[in-house]
């Protein structure tokens, strides 16, 4: 059983809404592709995990924890009775040799040790032992999704700690064989407590490489017609309720310009004045949580996350005819 939902990381939607409203970088593009390919991976063991049944197994998915000083990160974390299992979840293509403990990537030294991040994070659980309601023992391992990746390791000792997409299916039914009770669902509600919000501070970005103005959700054209309720793309003809236009262009901001406050004079203008100053204050005010004082007011979103944002915030526009985010689906 899933615990949580597995949302896009921030990072991954700061480079997003850069990507849709200005020229990125070299390095900036690299970002954009690898934290891409990153969560397509986790989506995709998600959908391979629920596949092969995950019964009463308790998992949670991207969790930052704090252990004593240290902050770690778990892109899966199975909680059985007995046992603490973490995944490491990598979507590497290409040709991948693990060998003497180096990484090497098509004959060059790797930039990263998954081995290293999942066995450090792992590390850190074996310290919460005493601080848990029932004793467990810690499993990690470092899975690779992608089936276009050739692996190639030179121990048996490596290949406990490492899963290719060719042993997944093995390693899943491995755990759905740990049972799931009384243990594993107090040790679940035990390691909470260290739960933390992601930590990773996003870049400033600069006011002057945004671009203002509305893009369409499918093909990112800054060309709509803008109507009072919906607007439609000049260029693909995809159909976007305003609101839900303007929601979008909320999120940007909120990621691009964390270091700066909301108003909705600010929002007037990132939207290009497409709407009048009254819905921007009553969008706003459904939408983000209302600060300051009512001579000086800013605005806090309330997710960054799209369709969280919408369904628990009361979004049901009759124009909605994206199945996407119709009601029943949001
Ligand atoms: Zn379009």
């Amino acid at each position: 059983m899933f615990l949580n939902m597995r949302q896009k990381p921030q990072e991954l939607i700061y480079v997003e809404a850069l990507s849709n409203r200005s020229i990125l970088s070299n390095k900036e593009q690299r970002k954009l592709a690898a934290l891409s390919a990153g969560h397509a991976g986790e989506c995709e063991y998600d959908r391979l995990f629920d596949a092969a049944g995950h019964g009463g197994l308790l998992i949670y998915r991207d969790i930052w924890m704090k252990v004593d000083e240290a902050v770690i990160q778990a892109d899966s974390l199975i909680v059985a009775d007995g046992v603490i299992a973490v995944d490491e979840v990598k979507n590497f293509s290409g040709d991948y040799k693990y060998a003497g403990g180096e990484w090497s990537v098509g004959g060059r030294p790797g930039y990263e040790d998954p081995l290293a991040q999942v066995s450090r994070t792992a590390g850190k659980l074996v310290r919460l032992g005493g601080r848990m309601p029932y004793r467990f023992d810690v499993q990690k391992k470092v899975v690779f999704v992608n089936p276009d990746m050739n692996l190639e390791f030179n121990s048996e000792e490596n290949q406990r700690f490492i899963v290719g997409r060719p042993r997944l299916r093995e390693h899943f039914s491995e755990l759905g064989r740990l049972s799931a009770g009384t243990a594993a669902r107090e040790n679940a509600r035990a390691l909470r407590r260290f739960f933390i919000r992601n930590p990773m501070q996003l870049p400033v970005t600069d006011f002057k490489r945004v671009r203002m103005g509305n893009y369409c959700y499918v093909c990112a054209a800054f060309d709509l017609s803008i109507g009072k309720y919906k607007v439609v793309c000049r260029r693909c003809g995809y159909t976007e309720t305003t609101e839900r236009m303007f929601v979008r262009a909320l999120i940007d901001f909120s990621v691009l310009f964390h270091d700066r406050k909301m108003t909705s004079a600010g929002m007037s203008l990132f939207v290009s004045h497409v709407l009048k100053p009254r819905t921007v204050r009553k969008y706003l005010s459904k939408y983000c949580h209302v600060r300051g004082s009512s001579r000086a007011t800013y605005y806090v979103i309330k997710s960054i996350h799209l369709k969280k944002l919408l369904s628990e915030n009361g979004y049901a526009s009759k124009y909605e005819t994206d199945e996407r985010f119709r009601a029943v689906n949001v």
